[in-house]
């Protein structure tokens, strides 16, 4: 539970509604591309436009990835399912109905189990505790066009005028509903972390929240413990975990002080602003009867055999949680482990410990230092080239002494500069970055410092030890910084000592 969020004896009640985009080459009824980022109403044809007499064929590849996904979130595939029709009018969906499931979905009953941090008694630090939340069903449905108000605020609300771009309409969306099953803002966010990762594991979608290839529908309720479901409402398209968490927070307290001065909650759609940090009515919400769902009767019934099922079975991937308990087997901390898991970076992670390297560097060298040099170079993983068989090589470089941390990090930033066209090795060659650990020639420079710096040494014999730290600076400046720290300390204690 989250402790104070809530006044005592009210419970918060929270289902999420996730949309998945799933990543096919071509939208759910027809062969118009899915591309993102191209130019407006490029990718339209009559059938994604809605125009009349146009027929719906659906997409193999969409049902199959659907598939594997709810397998993944361990779900039941309905052997048969069909498609209906959810009738309303919107401008950004051309045919005043969008194609979704109804009655029987291609998936139901599944669940998702989420680790949530909770503070140990004596406060020392963090304890986790697995939840299982269940997921009631996953359903294909189509996505709507986008529409763009053009005016000051960017809203429909004030706007001068709306323009309507089509290329999104009828890219497949997998709706996943869950139960409600979530009783706290940290949990709720948990559970959407974890399905973006697994999304992320299967490859049906990339799962990028900020380009709205995952988005996420909360459905709220508070009640007074003991009590029944009480009255939900619905905040609509939280685009990061960190809005769902601020959103649900916020609509909880807001129900329950609605609630305690003796106002009632109506069921309502309503749109989180993440500038104001308040929820705000959009539409007092629909209820299934005005949607008049009804079976398209251009479609046929989706048939999935058990054969086919359990061929799409054997494609389900490690999934996150089992890919995090291995790596703590290895010896990642748990931090590290979840970070390279959740952000992608586990297939190099798993190829510098095949080439050798030791798993707790490696999450530490992926989770820190490159994880900066990917920010800083605005690259993700992928674009920078860098392999797992590099990034063992360049901590075998630093374990040998060859490099030492400093100069390690700057051969990483010259790797990712050259996209990993070269190795660590030969751009320490090229850069003539190479640690002075030889002991005759880091001597004789350790020797001349000492030399040069008789009232400094005479300092540090009196009992100031700290004056060593600048002997050891102008080590590192006679050799530019490529000295090997802790032989030089050991060389110049030897010699001032001595
Ligand atoms: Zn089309
Ligand atoms: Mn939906």
């Amino acid at each position: 539970m989250s402790e104070g969020l809530l006044p005592a004896g009210w419970e918060l009640v929270v289902g999420l509604e996730v949309h998945v985009e799933l990543q096919t080459t071509t939208k759910m009824w027809c062969g118009c591309s899915t591309d993102f980022g191209d130019e407006p109403n490029t990718n339209v044809c009559p059938v994604c436009a809605g125009l009349p007499g146009a027929l719906p064929v659906p997409n193999r590849q969409a049902v199959e990835d659907a598939t594997l996904l709810g397998l993944s979130l361990n779900g039941q595939v309905a052997p048969r399912c069909r498609f209906h029709r959810k009738n309303y009018f919107y401008p950004d969906l051309a045919k005043n109905y969008q194609i979704s499931q109804y009655d029987v979905p291609l998936i139901h009953d599944g669940h998702l189990d989420v680790e949530v941090a909770v503070g140990t008694d004596d406060g020392t630090g963090d304890r986790y505790e697995t939840r299982r939340i269940r997921i009631e069903r996953l359903h294909m449905e189509e996505d709507t066009g986008k529409s763009l108000h053009v005016g000051e605020t960017g809203r429909l609300h004030g706007a001068d005028r709306s323009l309507i771009d089509y290329n999104r309409c009828g890219i497949p969306l997998l709706e996943v509903v869950s139960r409600p099953d979530i009783h706290d803002p940290a949990t709720a966010q948990a559970y959407l972390r974890e399905l973006q990762s697994i999304v992320r594991a299967t490859g049906v979608s990339d799962a990028r929240m900020e380009e709205g290839s995952i988005r996420c529908d909360a459905n709220v309720s508070v009640r007074r413990t003991g009590d029944e479901l009480g009255t939900r409402t619905e905040i609509k398209n939280l685009n990061s975990v960190r809005s769902l968490g601020r959103a649900v927070s916020y609509e909880a307290q807001r129900q329950v002080a609605v609630l305690e001065d003796g106002g009632t909650i109506r069921m309502e759609t309503r749109h989180w602003d993440e500038s104001t940090g308040v929820t705000e009515i959009l539409r007092v919400k629909e209820s299934v009867t005005d949607y008049r769902y009804f079976p398209d009767p251009d479609l046929v019934e989706i048939l999935s055999p058990a054969e086919r099922v359990e061929a799409i079975r054997t494609r389900v991937p490690e999934l996150p949680a089992a890919a995090r308990a291995r790596l703590d087997a290895a010896g990642v901390p748990r931090e590290a482990a979840v970070t390279v898991v959740a952000g992608g970076s586990l297939p190099v992670y798993d190829e510098a410990v095949a080439a050798g390297a030791d798993p707790a560097g490696v999450a530490n060298w992926l989770t820190g230092d490159v994880a900066g040099q990917l920010t800083a170079a605005e690259v993700t993983l992928e674009e920078s080239g860098l392999t797992g068989a590099h990034l063992a090589e360049l901590l075998a470089l630093i374990d040998d002494g060859t490099l030492s941390n400093k100069l390690g990090k700057q051969v990483l930033t010259a790797m990712v500069e050259r996209r990993g066209t070269d190795g660590p090795a030969r751009i320490a060659d090229d850069l003539g970055l190479k640690q002075v650990s030889d002991e005759g020639e880091l001597r004789g420079i350790v020797e001349d410092v000492v030399a040069g710096n008789p009232d400094t040494v005479a300092d540090i014999r009196g009992g100031n030890q700290k004056a060593i730290g600048a002997l050891v600076g102008q080590v590192m400046k006679a050799t530019k910084g490529q000295a090997d720290p802790r032989k030089t300390n050991e060389l110049l204690r030897e010699l001032i000592s001595g």
